[in-house]
């Protein structure tokens, strides 16, 4: 079969994915096989196989896949996971998403931070220990104008408390031109993360019924245009739930080809949300949930076709399933999320409208207590993108062997900062050894001297450190 992809304009091909699913079905256990030994080479898949991946189902094969997926992510991950939170700013929609609680057709009273009120939930962000914020708003230009976001943005880089600094906003707005994205480059965003919710047309058009967002050719190349404009993080995702998630797959694998055939870099990360109840929004009426056995599946599968691509869990899933998939798949988590504009803020007392249910309830303190006994680093790491490490130079540098010289010094050295900062005395301990006993893991002497010189500095009241 010829292989057709997105073209120049980013055009995805419906039927040349449907062809690829067809033919799939006629994958044998051979060739999962053959699949699985290819992808320890870490150089992805074509569509074909990651087709056919989709389609495994014996228990062993899928053992299997876990096992290979798990020692590719240790391979390029190591064992830290970041951290990161959302901040809801405006909850102001002219979008009517189907699947969405802030969908115009819900009544409510609708709201938008001030600079102080944004302020202060920063503030008790930084008090968590947060040091990495994505910045969440629903579309509305007149209510939540360009401006209104990007004065958003200095406010949050401008706001301490004690040693807390928010140092990297993501930033997941609607789809924009590229004089905004322009914009927000200045502003200085990490990551501009833009779900495409549905890859198929056709899902995407009923998903999005009279309204901006309806625009799928829009959507679509919103990550073009953010591109154009000198952003070169991007972090896509779908909304799992709302078309075939072997379509959805697959149309993340030809987006993330296209980008890095035209600008020479693909996605940043990949979010793996899956559909939640929310207001107005019950699920049974969505044909294509995913269940945990497929989800997992999924995830395994695209870290194997994407080996260098961060792969994001927010606060969706429960505890376990965040748990398991750390070990083959996810890279980057969110802790102690609040999905209401205000949220943090509110969160003690009265109600305000979360876009979605959470299924993770804890404080980010007992995720990274949680990720230390499994034997992850919990990671506050942002030097990457303050140092330019950024785009096609980033994936160049998780490509080598030199990522794990930079990332897990980096990554303890926040875990302790976070420890000074906010640990009690049990916790400091219990990091502090932690933090030796890893880098005494590390094989370069001058990488373990940084790292130990870092903790008497951190002890000392030395701040933001990192290579
Ligand atoms: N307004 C921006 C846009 O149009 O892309 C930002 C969207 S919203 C703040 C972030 C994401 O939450 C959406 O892209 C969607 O995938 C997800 N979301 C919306 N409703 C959801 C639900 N019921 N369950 C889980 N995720 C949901």
């Amino acid at each position: 079969m010829t292989r057709k992809r997105f073209d120049e304009d980013m055009k995805i091909d419906r039927d040349y994915i449907l062809s690829l699913i067809e033919n799939a079905k006629e994958t044998t256990e051979e060739d999962i096989d053959r699949i699985l030994e290819k992808a320890k080479d870490r150089k992805g898949l074509e569509h074909s196989e990651i087709a056919s991946l989709l389609e495994i189902k014996n228990e062993d094969q899928v053992k299997k896949l876990f096992k290979i997926a798990g020692e590719v992510k240790k391979d390029v991950y190591g064992n830290r996971v970041v951290l990161f939170a959302p901040l809801y700013i405006s909850d102001y929609c002219v979008n009517n998403c189907v699947y969405c609680g802030y969908k115009c057709k819900n009544k409510f009273v609708r709201r938008r931070l001030t600079m102080d009120e944004i302020r202060q939930e920063v503030e008790i962000l930084e008090e968590m220990g947060h040091k990495r914020l994505a910045l969440e708003a629903g579309e509305d230009p007149v209510n939540c104008p360009i401006d209104y976001v990007l004065e958003a943005i200095d406010t949050i880089y401008d706001t301490y408390n004690n040693n807390g600094k928010i140092r990297r906003i993501n930033v997941n707005i609607a789809a924009t031109t590229i004089e905004n994205y322009k914009k927000l480059k200045d502003a200085q965003i990490g990551t501009y993360i833009l779900f495409q919710e549905s890859y198929d047309e056709v899902a995407y058009r009923n998903m999005h019924p009279n309204c901006i967002k309806g625009n799928y050719d829009y959507h679509t190349t919103a990550f073009d245009r953010a591109m154009e404009a000198g952003i070169d993080d991007v972090g896509a995702g779908v909304l799992f739930g709302l078309a075939d998630p072997k379509f959805e797959v697959l149309g993340l694998m030809m987006h993330n080809e296209h980008l890095e055939k035209k600008f020479g870099v693909g996605f940043h990360t990949i979010s793996v949300p899956r559909l939640r109840p929310a207001e107005g929004v019950t699920l049974e009426t969505f044909p294509h949930l995913l269940d945990d056995d497929m989800f997992k599946k999924i995830v395994a599968i695209i870290r194997l076709a994407v080996p260098y691509t961060g792969m994001i869990l927010s606060t969706r899933e429960e505890a376990e399933v965040r748990q398991e998939l750390l070990e083959y798949g996810i890279s980057q988590v969110s802790a102690g999320s609040c999905t209401g504009v205000g949220g943090y803020e509110e969160a003690a007392n009265g109600r305000n409208i979360d876009q979605f249910e959470k299924a993770d309830e804890r404080t980010p303190i007992e995720v990274i207590e949680d990720l230390i006994d499994r034997g992850y680093v919990p990671s506050y790491c942002t030097a990457c993108y303050r140092t330019g490490r950024t785009g096609e130079k980033f994936m160049n540098i998780a490509k080598s062997e030199e990522i794990h010289y930079m990332c897990k010094p980096n990554a303890l050295t926040t875990l302790m900062e976070y420890a000074v900062d906010y640990g009690d005395e049990r916790f400091l301990e219990k990091a502090e050894n932690f933090v030796r006993e890893q880098a005494s893991t590390i094989d370069r002497e001058d990488i373990r001297e940084f790292i130990l010189g870092n903790i008497e500095k951190l002890k000392k009241g030395e701040r933001d450190l990192f290579i």
